[in-house]
């Protein structure tokens, strides 16, 4: 007989954002969420969570709590990471249509162009296949992001109408530029859940 495998222990990086949301997601999936605030927080974690918010807000935060670098650190290290929105843009290597100086934490071999919907659909939603769940996700984009260059270890997931990805997977990282944490559907989650191990 094999022993109950015990929970994921994911962080979810509670500088700004939609840190309840997430953890309410993790919760639902059957992980522990953990809020990360310092160095200290990011100790046992199997896997962590950066939300949607706004990047240059949690970047500037990141440097504050001098959480920058240890974040950077753990995610070379093979940390797991779940990006949306927000989150996506700062786990990409390259930001088009950043604040001067902005700080990312990178990994994912992309360029992202933020706010790249555009003022007239800043917001909307729409039905989208991903690649790994059987049925269609409702995404919720809000200011959203999209990737514009793709590195070659990168999978697309899901693409916007207009063809643009905007969801991905490179090795243990997995970003949307969608909301799954605002519709009540934990898929995605479970998707990045799985896959720790
Ligand atoms: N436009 C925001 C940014 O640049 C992202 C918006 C979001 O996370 N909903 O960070």
């Amino acid at each position: 007989m094999t022993a109950p495998r015990a929970a994921r222990r994911v962080g979810v990086l509670a500088l700004q954002g939609d840190v309840r949301e997430h953890s309410a997601a993790l919760t639902q999936v059957g992980a522990v969420p953990v809020p990360v605030r310092r160095e200290q927080d990011l100790a046992g974690l199997d896997g962590i969570v950066v939300p949607g918010g706004e990047s240059t807000t949690i970047g500037r935060l990141l440097t504050v709590f001098d959480l920058l670098e240890p974040l950077r650190e753990a995610l070379r290290g093979g940390l797991p990471a779940y990006g949306s929105c927000a989150g996506m843009i700062l786990l990409a290597d390259e930001v088009v249509d950043g604040t001067p100086g902005q700080p990312t934490l990178g990994g994912l071999d992309v360029s992202v162009r933020r706010n790249a919907f555009g003022r007239q659909v800043d917001s909307f939603e729409a039905e989208l296949d991903l690649v790994g769940l059987p049925e269609p996700v409702h995404a919720v984009f809000i200011r959203a992001p999209w990737i514009e260059r793709l590195g070659e270890g990168v999978q697309v997931l899901a693409r916007e109408p207009g063809g643009h990805p905007v969801a991905i997977r490179q090795g243990a990282l997995l970003a949307t530029s969608f909301h799954p944490e605002l519709t009540g559907d934990a898929r995605v989650h479970e998707l990045f859940v799985k896959g720790l191990h």
